[in-house]
Parts: structure tokens; C-alpha cells; sequence
């Protein structure tokens, strides 16, 4: 006959079993990235979630990433999560724009905001709920993936002095940039990361834009253009962490909890991993190749472009009430931001500059 502390005992060995089985319980997720295999600071912080999401989960979360070498798609990330062919993705959301053109304003936008502002909008100004609302409808979450900070203008076969030598200029540039050049007579195209340099060899195109010295010297531009032109349009850019909602909302609320976390921490890592290595690399720059050419666009060519963008942003907003939302959101917030950004960054470097 059982009695009352024998029951209590197989009660409490029955909750043993169960916490340890739950325990046990490991759960994957398959992620595609843009990137070749072991490519730099985009591909270091895909690594560095991995590697914390399962050291957090203390193992029963696993992650297993794919490069492009696998899956063979570099621009097909958003199609495989939302399919449910990988659970994540690492890639840059404004290479949605042909999909959805709202997607563009999460990564980063001509004369817009830099990293730190841009954070602080996203996390504290309302973008990431806007976010939100441009991938919800596809049954995507997205989350900010890494800043690579502000980036360089591009690496030029011929110098720009006037706003007619951007027409007809063949430009690898995405996102919202290139529609902005496109306006101004030039031809921007896409090219992946694999690609560029012997598309600028062959003149396939007469110019590329990729990121900074970060990730600019290894490729070896240096060797096949002259000029490096400092940027305008990409002054912040934002990569981003694909999910398939499904998925996440089947995962246990801790493990969704470390995913959230993990993802924040390696977005912010590659950040400062960005500014380290452009630093790096553009004293090696000044050092070992004195050939290259720094250019800045004369300011007749950057009204233009600015010109250009606002009335492409005036028309985006006219078209469609959401684009109007998030466009009216960033440049509200850009306004406010940049007032203080004067006044504490821009000061004090103006203050020791001379
Ligand atoms: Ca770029």
C-alpha cells in the first residue's frame, strides 16, 4: 500500500523527470547568410551569435549556418526564411526593395542618420516597431544584424567634377542610393559581394561602392581604380537577422529571450568591429598604397544628389501611406538627433580639428 510520503516521493521523482526531459529537449536552427564562406566582420558576427546563443542556451539551442556557397543565393535570403527553407538569415534588408520597396528604410539612407543616431531610433524612436510592420505581413521578424558605420563613396575609374559625369556611369550601389544616382542619369546596378571586383577589372562598370576600408582593402579595388570618393549615401549601415515568426514562436520563451539578446550583442560587436578594422586598415592604406586617390563629390554634385533624394522621398511617400510613415518618422527623428549631434560630437571634433 503506498503511503503519503511515498506518493509525495514518486510525485517529486515524476517533476525531476519531466524538468530534466525538458532540459534535455534541443532545438536548431538553420540560418543563411549573404556572405561567401568565412567572409570578414559580416560572417564574424553570424559566428559570434552562434556561438553565444549556445553557450547561453547552455547547448539546447543549436545554430547552423550556411553560406552562400551552400544555399546559392546571396539575394534569395528573404524567400528561403519566409518559405520555411532556413529559419534565419544574415543579410541587408534594403536588398527587399524589389519585394517590398518599404524594406529600404531599415538598413540605412542617403543623407540620413549614422550608426549611433540610427540606433537610438530604432531601439528608442520607433523603428523597430515600423520594422515591424513592413515584415509582419510576410511572417518575418527582423532584428538589426551589425553597422558596418559610415561608409566610403565608392572606388571611381574616372574623377566626378560635374554633375553630367554621372550620366551614363555604370555603379554598383543598392538600396535607395542607387535610385537617388539613377535620377541623375546614371545606371546603379546590384552585383554580389563575389563578384565586384571583376566586374570594376573587366569595366563591366565604371564604378563600385562596397563598404569602407573594413572590408575594401582585402578585395583589391585599390589596385584597379584610383579614386576613393567619401561617402553620402550609405552613413550608417544596418544588417539584419531574418526570422521565420513561425519558427520563433515555437521556440520556449527563454530560448526566444537568448535569440534576442545574442542577436543585439553580435550587432553590436560587429559594429565596433567595423570601426576597428576601417581604422586599421586606412592607416595601411595611407601607408602602403600612397597611389590612392581620396576624392569628396564637389558640392554642386552633392546638392544634386540631395536634391534628387528628397524628391524621391516625396514621391515614395505620396504612393503609399506606410513608406509616408516610416519616411515622416526618420526624418522627424533625424531633425531632433542631429541637434544634439551638432552640438556634443561634431563640436567637440570641430573644436580639436584646428
Ligand atoms: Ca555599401
Amino acid at each position: 500500500m503506498l503511503t503519503k510520503a511515498r506518493i509525495l516521493s514518486l510525485l517529486f521523482s515524476c517533476m525531476l523527470f519531466s524538468t530534466s526531459a525538458l532540459a534535455a529537449q534541443v532545438y536548431h536552427l538553420r540560418l543563411a547568410e549573404s556572405w561567401p564562406p568565412n567572409f570578414p566582420i559580416f560572417g564574424e558576427s553570424t559566428k559570434t551569435f552562434k556561438q553565444q546563443v549556445e553557450a547561453l542556451s547552455g547547448g539546447r539551442l543549436r545554430i547552423t549556418i550556411h553560406a552562400k556557397n551552400k544555399h546559392k543565393a546571396p539575394f534569395g535570403i528573404f524567400d528561403m526564411v519566409r518559405s520555411g527553407q532556413y529559419d534565419m538569415g544574415h543579410s541587408a534588408s534594403y536588398y527587399w526593395k524589389g519585394k517590398d520597396p518599404n524594406t529600404l528604410y531599415f538598413t540605412t539612407m542617403p543623407f540620413g542618420m549614422t550608426a549611433p543616431e540610427q540606433y537610438a531610433w530604432f531601439y528608442h524612436g520607433g523603428g523597430m516597431q515600423l520594422m515591424e510592420k513592413v515584415y509582419d505581413k510576410y511572417g518575418l521578424l527582423s532584428f538589426l544584424g551589425g553597422n558596418t558605420g559610415n561608409q566610403m563613396g565608392g572606388w571611381f575609374q574616372k574623377e566626378i567634377n560635374s554633375v553630367a559625369d554621372l550620366q551614363g556611369l555604370k555603379m554598383r550601389i543598392p538600396g535607395f542610393a542607387g535610385e537617388v544616382l539613377a535620377k541623375l542619369g546614371a545606371k546603379p546596378t546590384n552585383i554580389p559581394a563575389g563578384e565586384l571586383y571583376t566586374a570594376l577589372e573587366r569595366r563591366t562598370i565604371d564604378a563600385l561602392e562596397w563598404v569602407g576600408p573594413s572590408l575594401d582593402l582585402r578585395m583589391g579595388f585599390h589596385k584597379i581604380a584610383p579614386y576613393y570618393y567619401t561617402g553620402w549615401h550609405e552613413p550608417a549601415t544596418e544588417l539584419q537577422f531574418l526570422i521565420n515568426r513561425k519558427k520563433f514562436a515555437s521556440l520556449p520563451d527563454d530560448l526566444q529571450a537568448i535569440l534576442r539578446v545574442a542577436m543585439q550583442s553580435a550587432a553590436h560587436d560587429m559594429y565596433a568591429r567595423s570601426y576597428h578594422e576601417s581604422a586599421m586598415n586606412w592607416a595601411k592604406i595611407r601607408q602602403e598604397y600612397p597611389q590612392v586617390q581620396i576624392r569628396t563629390f564637389p558640392k554642386p554634385v552633392m546638392d544634386a544628389l540631395r536634391a534628387a533624394n528628397e524628391q524621391l522621398l516625396a514621391e515614395r511617400a505620396a504612393q503609399d501611406p506606410l513608406a509616408k510613415e516610416i519616411i515622416a518618422s526618420q526624418q522627424a527623428y533625424l531633425q531632433k538627433v542631429r541637434a544634439w549631434t551638432r552640438i556634443s560630437d561634431q563640436a567637440y571634433l570641430n573644436a580639436l580639428s584646428e
